[in-house]
């Protein structure tokens, strides 16, 4: 894992512990006090939020069409946006970049970095490991699109968040099985905005977020363009085909979610037989 990543994970560990016990969707407004967040302003702004270094600690800045300052504590976090929770869990990742006397750390990433390392605490503030362990269940692994709407929906979380989670934590990937999300733009053109992916997919060129999906995708998931969760099969190698499945989000405008795994030929013929 890259350093400052590796950073912010730590912090993000430890701050879960801090407020342990947790469960989902995560109360963000526990960690933010914790961590010294103690207002949060709602207002009109270019971008998603913010964070200033204020007296007595932080102000999170938040992007709405209301202005409004309020003490984090009257902040009910389940009843944000999807968009606005992950918002918040951003910001908060933010404070793991100062000192206690609020000073930013030495060193300090570059903002680029910064910004990733920030998305990166966001995913693991909001699924935590031992709860995805939990929604999972035992002895089962993430293996499917409704598995992982399910854990976006407990979350409360986009279904792109859990996928780029769930990616990193190898002990629950479902063996030679790949779920990615993809969303329409405004012109038309379908970009890939998360993947998970293990086994047999690796083989294939790793599909580049915020980019058109791989064209081995298209191969294999030609549903993309009319998702309507009709089962897709296609050859792979002697007596393997990759069977895929591409679903439009119904709780997300223009997104859609396609799952591709690996199948014997004569296993699905003699199961079909009995
Ligand atoms: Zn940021």
């Amino acid at each position: 894992m890259p350093f400052w990543q590796g950073r912010v994970s730590l912090a993000a560990e430890h701050l879960l512990r801090q407020c342990a016990p947790l469960r989902l969707p995560i109360d963000l407004t526990r960690l933010a006090i914790k961590q010294g967040i103690a207002q949060i302003r709602f207002r009109p702004m270019p971008c998603d939020g913010a964070i200033e270094v204020v007296a007595d600690g932080f102000v999170v800045h938040m992007q709405s069409t209301k202005e409004q300052l309020v003490p984090t504590s009257a902040v009910d976090s389940s009843a944000l946006s999807v968009r606005q929770r992950f918002t918040f869990a951003h910001e908060i990742s933010h404070t793991f970049f100062y000192d206690a006397a609020r000073q930013p750390c030495k060193p300090h990433p570059t903002p680029r970095l910064l910004e990733g390392s920030c998305n990166h605490g966001a995913q693991r503030l909001l699924l935590p490991e031992h709860l995805l362990a939990r929604e999972i269940g035992t002895g089962r692994r993430f293996d499917s699109i409704e598995m992982a709407l399910d854990i976006a929906s407990a979350a409360r979380v986009s279904a792109e968040v859990v996928l780029q989670r769930m990616d990193e934590l190898d002990q629950f990937k479902e063996t030679d099985y790949a779920i990615l999300t993809f969303r329409k733009q405004d012109d038309g053109g379908i970009v890939t905005t998360g993947v998970c992916i293990n086994g047999v997919f690796d083989e294939f060129p790793s599909p580049t977020l915020y980019a058109p999906p791989a064209k081995w995708v298209w191969r294999i998931a030609p549903g993309l363009s009319t998702p309507n969760g009709a089962v897709h099969r296609s050859a792979y190698r002697d007596g393997w085909e990759l069977v895929s499945r591409c679903v439009a989000n119904e709780q997300s405008l223009g997104q859609v979610i396609a799952e591709g795994r690996l199948e014997m030929i004569a296993a699905r013929t003699i199961s079909t037989a009995v």
